[in-house]
């Protein structure tokens, strides 16, 4: 049989469990935990991730768009789901699949109470985000009054928690700016949990928000990238386990003379005698064109061979001048080490994006 092997992203449910429980040895035993499984989880598979986690007690999921929550439920996840960026023409679905919608505006607000009351809902549970200061979804700090206005005026909702999010967790320099966002959201959501007759709960904290700020964790976590393997930090990135390897093989090898030009536009130019091998994965599948001109790397046979020409749709072409290599060898784009971190260090961006960009075509394998 051939020894040539497809482009997989390998994801071990291991680490996943490994990282779960780094988090969870961080939080006093009864703060919740939600795991952040929006974009496919984070690039690797949102259904058998939340399967997963819902084996490991996780209290809650978060996904980005309705979409995504209602494939969580079709895959039969049954915890509770919080659609973090919704619209109202999604609301009616958010209902039909038990989603729980974050509330960030008075026009959001509004909207979905219309819904809920058409659809005949009591208390059904929605989620009051406030804008501490990223800026971007959220209630203004000062809209307390409104907010509880608009929630006294109805019994078709009742607000599960009260939630913000932070703008620079991960940076030490922006400890003050942080500090102040904590102190806003806890004015906030308490204010506006006085005016209630009941107690939502309240959480503010992303990964590097629980590794920093242990004062901020309130009653829920919400965990993405350390559920995956990255503490965003070299101090915490040796916590936690990396979750994915994205490997590939060698299709074929090229013999260049001096002179000799590789890929589209010419962009390598031989100046020596030159071995390259061509890789079948390329920017269609998560490898970014800023890795290629020798930029990004791969590892063949514990090598680095630099990633050199243009990155192409399908294939990138690597120099294994020095390596010792053949047709069908096995080639690692990242691994369960840091090294996602460093490729993305490369493309001038950050794991977040290295991980979420594998797209869809790469086949997804578990261990
Ligand atoms: N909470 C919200 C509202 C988010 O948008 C995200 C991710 O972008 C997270 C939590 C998780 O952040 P992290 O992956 O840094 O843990």
């Amino acid at each position: 049989m051939s020894s040539f092997r497809e482009t997989v992203l390998e994801i071990d449910l291991n680490a996943v469990t490994h990282n779960f429980k780094v988090l969870k040895s961080k939080l006093q035993p009864e703060t919740k935990i939600l795991a952040v499984v929006k974009a496919f989880a984070y690039g690797s598979d949102a259904q058998v991730i939340a399967k997963h986690l819902q084996g490991l007690e996780i209290d809650y999921f978060a996904v980005a768009y309705v979409k995504e929550g209602i494939a969580l439920r079709e895959a039969g996840i049954t915890k509770p789901i919080l659609v973090l960026h919704c619209q109202p023409i999604n609301f009616p679905l958010i209902i039909e699949h038990c989603l729980e919608p974050s509330l960030y505006s008075e026009r959001i607000l509004k909207e979905f109470i219309t819904i809920a009351d058409q659809k005949k809902q009591t208390d059904y549970p929605v989620h009051i985000k406030f804008n501490t200061g990223l800026n971007r979804l959220g209630f203004a700090v000062g809209t307390v009054n409104l907010i509880s206005s608009y929630l006294k005026q109805t019994t078709s909702i009742r607000v599960a928690s009260i939630f913000s999010h932070l703008a620079a967790s991960e940076d030490d320099n922006e400890k003050p700016f942080t500090l102040k966002q904590i102190e806003d959201f806890k004015i906030a959501s308490t204010n506006l949990r006085s005016l209630l007759d009941y107690k939502p709960f309240l959480h503010l904290c992303n990964t590097s928000g629980i590794l920093n700020f242990p004062q901020a964790h309130f009653d829920m976590v919400r965990s993405g990238i350390g559920i995956y393997g990255f503490g965003n930090d070299n101090k915490f990135n040796s916590w936690f386990q990396p979750i994915s390897t994205l490997k590939t093989c060698i299709s074929q090898i090229h013999y260049l003379k001096a002179g000799d030009s590789l890929g589209y536009n010419r962009a390598y130019i031989a100046n020596k005698e030159t071995v390259t091998a061509t890789l079948p994965i390329g920017h269609a599948d998560g490898i970014h064109r800023s890795l290629g001109k020798g930029k990004g790397y791969v590892m063949i046979n514990n090598k680095r061979a630099a990633i050199i020409g243009n990155v192409c749709m399908d294939m990138i072409m690597v120099d294994v001048t020095d390596i010792d290599c053949a047709e069908g060898d096995e080639v690692i784009i990242f691994d369960k080490t840091n090294s996602a971190n460093l490729l993305a260090e490369k493309a001038e961006s950050i794991s977040y994006e290295l991980i979420t960009s594998i797209s869809q075509r790469v086949k997804r394998t578990f261990i």
